[in-house]
């Protein structure tokens, strides 16, 4: 079924206990973070932007990194707020619903709600710290910033001279291991993937909701636009997020 949310819910969804929810970068659009792919996305936007996040590109060209350090100056998480949908979430934990929260987004505004750290897998990482390409020290993100507000446009790592990126997945980058693990067996093990404003177009986070269908979890997917695992879902709902989410959580049976 494809559409609103519909009224009454399915019994199947008031009934899930373990929920694993994914959520992406559509979650927080309404916190006034955009999003890459939608129609006010960055990369909708500005191609050349998906360069910041493409290892290769920012390891070869001091340019991209100095281009990226702005970018992180400006970073609209840093006075975001947690939206609605954001609440939702805390209150499926509330309900002990939430098997786990699984998120691409890397703004730390899951937590800023509420929502428990230990459910809270980040598979790209997160924006509030800084790793170091050789070492791999990690330092608050807050510390390097002031470097560059003090003038230094692409600081280097202080104990070993490195290439300093936020501590985010960037194309050509693995996830952590262990984070995977922990996420596919949190897919595994639940009886409904709820997949939240991703285009569900990177992998391997996409794929996760595969991997729930396979072990017999229905699929809900709440996204504007298509997604390639439209067909696989059992419900569909194109409504925005902020309202479609607090009344698909908000109810058990
Ligand atoms: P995406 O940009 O590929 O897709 C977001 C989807 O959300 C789009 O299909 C869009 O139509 C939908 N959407 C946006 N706002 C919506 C709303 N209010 N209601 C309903 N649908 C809405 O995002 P993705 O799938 O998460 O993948 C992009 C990658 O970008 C992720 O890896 C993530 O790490 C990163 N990213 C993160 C943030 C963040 O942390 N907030 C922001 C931008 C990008």
């Amino acid at each position: 079924m494809t559409g609103a949310v519909p009224d009454p819910l399915p019994g199947w969804l008031t009934a899930a206990r373990r929920i694993t929810v994914l959520t992406g970068a559509g979650v927080s659009t309404d916190s006034g973070i955009p999003d890459f792919r939608g129609p006010r996305g960055v990369w909708t936007r500005d191609p050349e932007a998906e360069k910041l996040s493409t290892l290769r590109y920012y390891v070869a060209d001091p340019g991209v990194r100095r281009r990226a350090w702005q970018e992180r100056r400006r970073h609209p998480a840093w006075t975001a707020a947690p939206n609605t949908a954001h609440a939702a979430l805390v209150d499926l934990e509330r309900q002990g619903r939430l098997r786990a929260l699984l998120t691409q987004n890397i703004d730390g505004l899951h937590q800023a709600a509420g929502s428990s750290p230990e459910l809270v897998l980040e598979l790209h990482g997160t924006v509030h710290e800084v790793a170091c390409l050789s070492c791999g020290v990690r330092t608050p993100m807050r510390a390097t910033l002031d470097r560059v507000d003090a003038g230094e446009d692409d600081p280097a790592c202080r104990d070993c001279g490195g290439i300093l990126k936020s501590a985010t997945i960037s194309f050509g980058q693995a996830l952590d291991a262990d984070v995977l693990d922990a996420a596919a067996r949190a897919a595994a093990d639940c009886d409904l993937l709820l997949a939240v404003g991703t285009s569900l177009t990177v992998h391997p986070a996409a794929g996760l909701v595969e991997v729930a269908a396979a072990n017999g979890a229905r699929v809900v997917v709440v996204n504007a636009e298509p997604t390639p695992y439209d067909g696989l879902a059992d419900l569909v709902v194109r409504e925005p997020i902020a309202t479609a989410l607090p009344r698909l959580v908000g109810r058990v049976a």
